[in-house]
């Protein structure tokens, strides 16, 4: 099945879409996961995509576009995939529409995740990664079994840069801005599908796999 996650920082988007890459095996491509990944190697896109990404702002739309025809072109992604914080912009989800068409695919659902302004920045500065392995925390509702420690891999656990107050709100207006007129975009295409996202983990996973079931996931 080939899925796109949308919805603001911090709805849960990438730790329901790492769920159901260990229940469906359909790879999780997250450019905000990639583009980390870049900037952590220091590579020429990651040392100037990180300007953008401490500012909160979005990256050029033609470098995350190149990240993901390199990524779809992989045979990991014949099966399906699950789109995470991709497309952010009209011009990236026609993009995408093109790639796949040029491969004789389509999407298979948009699904919007939706969760209150209140608790999205509650989940957002009180979000803690692992650098290592993009294991994803929260100091109060997934905390670490030792803290500031990664169950996973055993390593620090840091604030994303980006996840500071100041960026926050700054996401969440270029979310308004240039994301949000996605939903209407994949409405009239009807192939959107709205999500619950409030409550723990486990609740707006049982959502999403009840959608994902109807829409015949197997
Ligand atoms: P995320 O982990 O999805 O919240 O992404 C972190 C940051 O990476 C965003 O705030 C942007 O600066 C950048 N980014 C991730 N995905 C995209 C995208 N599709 N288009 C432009 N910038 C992106």
């Amino acid at each position: 099945m080939r899925l796109v996650f949308l919805g603001a920082p911090g709805v849960g988007k990438g730790t329901q879409a790492d769920r159901v890459t260990a229940q469906f095996g359909w790879p999780k491509i997250s450019t905000g996961d990639l583009l980390r990944e870049a900037v952590k190697n220091q590579t020429a896109l990651g040392i100037e995509a990180k300007k953008s990404m401490d500012a909160g702002k979005l990256v050029p739309d033609a470098v995350v576009i190149g990240m993901v025809r390199d990524k779809l072109a992989d045979p990991s992604c014949q099966a399906g995939f699950v789109l995470d914080g991709f497309p952010r912009t009209v011009p990236q989800a026609e993009e995408l529409s093109a790639i796949l068409k040029d491969k004789g695919l389509k999407l298979d659902r948009v699904i919007n995740f939706r969760v209150s302004r209140t608790d999205v920045v509650k989940r957002l500065s009180g979000r803690r990664s692992c650098p290592k392995c993009q294991s994803v925390f929260h100091i109060d509702f997934a905390a670490p079994k030792v803290s500031g420690q990664c169950d996973r891999c055993g390593a620090a656990l840091v604030q994303r840069s980006d996840d500071k107050p100041e960026t926050i709100e700054a996401r969440l207006k270029v979310y308004d801005e240039q994301t949000a007129p996605l939903i209407a975009y994949y409405q009239a295409k009807n192939a959107l599908s709205d999500l619950d996202g409030s409550g723990d983990m486990g609740l707006v996973y049982g959502r999403l796999s009840t959608v994902l079931v109807g829409l015949g996931a197997k």
